[in-house]
């Protein structure tokens, strides 16, 4: 099954119960639980506990975690496209 991420996925404020099947649909769990995926922000290894969400770049799917920080970074980005 082809899920089209691209169009769907533009900034998504992950919480618990969503976490785990949008992991799964954008094939992400298994690295997620490898620790292979980083904020794309503050470089950080994300995890179940730091992840904050995802956002699309120019059809770019880029994670970031939960600091304040990284959240104002998505924001500035998603205002930017507008
Ligand atoms: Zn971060």
């Amino acid at each position: 099954m082809r899920i089209q991420t691209e169009e769907k996925v533009t900034i998504k404020a992950v919480y618990d119960t969503d976490l785990n099947s949008l992991l799964e649909k954008l094939g992400m769990m298994e690295d997620m639980k490898n620790g292979k995926i980083k904020c794309s922000f503050c470089d950080c290894m994300l995890s179940v506990d730091n992840f904050g969400g995802i956002f699309n770049e120019k059809g770019h799917l880029k994670p970031f975690c939960k600091k304040t920080e990284c959240y104002l970074e998505v924001l500035k980005r998603k205002n930017a496209f507008k």
